[in-house]
């Protein structure tokens, strides 16, 4: 029986690395179009600040619409695009749309506030990364400030390299976030060799305010670590008021979650800075 079980397992294991590899395939010829066929865009999530209630930055996250796929959410094209090096040139498209649209709100009106726009381990890591950023920063004429750069633990394993990195990017003037802090592993001691502006705590976290003690704990307990550090606290995903209440008693700093919005197309942001603007 066991090695009946054992064959259909393996049988199950290669199908569906077999099906796996051929969507694929499709897809990664797809995605190769992509940029030139403006199939993707960004989409917007408001950040908010809980001592002053007023918008503090917002998240770009890129969506990809293709004709034959419809939506495809980056949890599944990121990887497919980092295997395949598409994300430099995938990357490089988001930076650049993320300046032109803050620097239009700008010109609209609008506070300025960063947006913030999340990197692969790839892009981190090729060597042109702050040319490249310092050329797109210049050319759209954006203030460096209101660019943020959101790397996660794992992508900084190597901490002598992240840290010289980091710094060159921090000297270009824009912003660094650590992205779901918690989940990677990590040494604290990066936090404090590393040039960081937020740390975003991990919605897993979060989600369990209410219900885990212990995660109650964990999030108390990045907050007061992060602050002793001088690094400013963002807590991802806040989907009830049971989670703002928690996190503004904690001190944290920023807020970002369905609570306030889902990220939504340039339009629909502007709408809600809009709305909240009047409340
Ligand atoms: P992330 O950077 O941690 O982004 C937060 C994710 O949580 C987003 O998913 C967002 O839509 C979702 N989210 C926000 N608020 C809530 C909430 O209250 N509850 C729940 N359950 N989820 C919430 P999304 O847009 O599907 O992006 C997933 C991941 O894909 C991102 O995680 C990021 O790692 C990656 N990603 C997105 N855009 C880009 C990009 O332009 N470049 C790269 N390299 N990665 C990207
Ligand atoms: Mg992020
Ligand atoms: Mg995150
Ligand atoms: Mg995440």
């Amino acid at each position: 029986f066991a090695k009946r079980m054992g064959k259909s397992n393996y049988q199950f294991y290669r199908d569906s690395i077999n099906s796996k590899i051929t969507g694929n395939i499709g897809m990664e010829s797809l995605l190769r179009k992509a940029i030139d066929r403006n199939e993707f865009s960004l989409f917007y999530q408001p950040q908010i600040e809980t001592k002053t209630n007023r918008i503090y930055g917002a998240e770009a996250l890129i969506r990809w619409h293709n004709e034959k796929l419809g939506m495809v959410s980056p949890g599944e094209f990121i990887p497919l695009a980092e295997e395949t090096g598409l994300i430099v040139p995938i990357g490089e498209w988001v930076i650049k749309e993320a300046c032109r649209q803050n620097i239009a709100w700008q010109n609209a009106g609008f506070n300025c506030f960063p947006v913030s726009v999340n990197l692969s381990i790839r892009q981190f890591y090729q060597t042109d990364l702050t040319e490249t950023i310092k050329r797109i920063i210049q050319d759209s004429g954006l203030d460096p400030q209101f660019l943020e750069l959101e790397i996660t633990e794992s992508m900084a394993m190597d901490s002598e390299t992240s840290s010289v990195i980091l710094k060159d990017l921090k000297n270009l003037g824009v912003k660094i976030a650590m992205d779901d802090f918690g989940t990677g592993y990590s040494s604290l001691s990066n936090l404090k060799k590393f040039p960081i502006d937020h740390l975003k705590i991990d919605q897993s976290f979060v989600k369990d305010i209410s219900a885990d003690v212990d995660d109650r704990d964990i999030v108390a307990t990045i907050i007061m670590l992060a602050h002793n550090l001088h690094i400013k606290t963002i807590a991802e995903g806040v989907e009830t008021i049971d989670h703002v209440e928690f996190l503004t008693k904690h001190d944290c700093n920023v807020l970002q979650g369905y609570y306030f919005s889902k990220p939504l197309p340039a339009q629909d942001f502007e709408n809600w800075m809009n709305n909240w603007k009047k409340q």
